[in-house]
C-alpha cells in the first residue's frame, strides 16, 4: 500500500464533547438560583431540597417555576 494515508489515523475524537455535567446529586438544576412566578414575575431563592413548584408566591399564591426551566420554556415556546 504506497502513500499511506490510512482512515482513522486523523485523532481528532468527539471524546469529550457534552460530558462534564455530573456535580448534581440527583437534583434538577443543583444548587442555588432562584424560584420564579411565571405569573407576576416575583423571584425568590430557591432552597436546597426543595422544589420550586412546591413553593407558592408570596403575592399571587401561584406555583413557583425555577428559574431557569422558565426562560428555556419563554424561548422554546415562542411559536405557541
Ligand atoms: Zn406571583
Amino acid at each position: 500500500m504506497p502513500g499511506g494515508r490510512g482512515i482513522g489515523s486523523g485523532g481528532r475524537g468527539l471524546g469529550s464533547i457534552g460530558g462534564g455535567r455530573g456535580r448534581n446529586k440527583g437534583g434538577g438544576f443543583g444548587a442555588g438560583g432562584f424560584c420564579v412566578c411565571a405569573h407576576c414575575g416575583k423571584k425568590i431563592p430557591h432552597e436546597r431540597g426543595v422544589k420550586c413548584t412546591n413553593l407558592r408566591c408570596p403575592d399571587c399564591n401561584r406555583p413557583m417555576i425555577r428559574e431557569e426551566l422558565l426562560a428555556s420554556k419563554k424561548t422554546k415556546g415562542d411559536s405557541e
